[in-house]
């Protein structure tokens, strides 16, 4: 449209006298496994399928979607003028991979009951890592991917280990070597760096405001402390096979609140290479 149509439309709809436009306004598309940027009102509230979300003085709000999210999700934005926006959002579905890995360790995929004792505690550790009410907004800018290389498992997929069904795949696996950099693919604050836990080994969460939270797993090195400032880019560690893991690579993982949300939705595309089979390189 040439800048003259553009001005001209503008004015028409000026002359018009149409209502304001709405006031908040969605960054990003709504589907399973998404995350979204709501823009608002400085001071509005909102809530997201009847569950308030903490207050945000510059109107910017996440929301996300998890992978099993059904068809549609209420959201309802209280502006500081007492009006009410409700949105209906469609959540588009998606097709998630079947994928089966062999030969991990039994004692991985139904760990022995000593070890129970041991998991239980860190299961304890991880929930309370995940704050839902960081006040900083660093989850409204771009996303960078943490390490470099071949994406070796999806967002999503369906697993069997050792032919048996497990709970999805909540992460995207980049295969690389031992020892190669993982950075923070936005800003945020280190809230758990952890070396060898259970499932995950080598264990770093980057929180990154309102309850999304970055989980790097699998590290063969942490160089970051919990409590400890990160901008985008920085190096937090190092690629690993810690864990329950194929191969080495890097699982990340992102979660809002309870929800399972894909970061690969987040960055732009992997180089070249694509998606490979999980086993071949190193996955989970
Ligand atoms: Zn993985």
């Amino acid at each position: 449209m040439s800048r003259f149509a553009a001005l001209f439309l503008l004015g028409a709809v000026a002359f018009a006298g149409l209502p304001a436009r709405a006031a908040t306004v969605l960054a990003g598309a709504v589907e399973q496994g998404s995350l979204v940027v709501v823009r608002t009102a400085p001071g509005a509230k909102a809530a997201l399928d009847g569950e308030n979300l903490p207050a945000s003085p510059d109107g910017v709000f996440a929301i996300g979607f998890d992978r099993d999210h059904g068809p549609t999700s209420k959201l309802v934005v209280t502006l500081p003028d007492g009006r009410v926006e409700t949105k209906t959002l469609a959540v588009a579905p998606r097709a998630w991979q079947i994928q089966r890995i062999e030969k991990i360790a039994p004692a991985l995929v139904n760990p022995p009951p000593e070890a129970l004792a041991r998991i239980r505690r860190e299961v304890a550790m991880k929930a309370a890592a995940r704050p839902n009410d960081t006040p900083q907004e660093w989850f409204a800018g771009h996303f960078i991917w943490p390490a470099k290389g071949v994406i070796s498992g999806v967002f999503g997929s369906q697993r069997f280990y050792n032919g048996e069904p497990k709970n999805p795949h909540y992460g995207v696996d980049v295969a690389a070597p031992v020892g190669a950099a993982i950075v923070a693919p936005a800003a945020g604050i280190v809230r758990l760096a952890e070396p060898d836990m259970y499932f995950e080994g080598g264990l770093v969460f980057i929180d990154h405001g309102q309850g999304v939270i970055s989980i790097m797993m699998h590290m063969s090195r942490i160089d970051v402390k919990a409590g400890q400032r990160v901008a985008q880019g920085d190096p937090i560690g190092a690629v690993g096979q810690t864990g329950r893991a194929t191969g080495p690579h890097l699982h990340w993982a992102m979660v809002w609140r309870e929800a399972h949300i894909d970061p690969s939705l987040l960055v732009p595309g992997v180089s070249a290479a694509g998606a490979v089979s999980g086993a071949a390189v190193g996955g989970d």
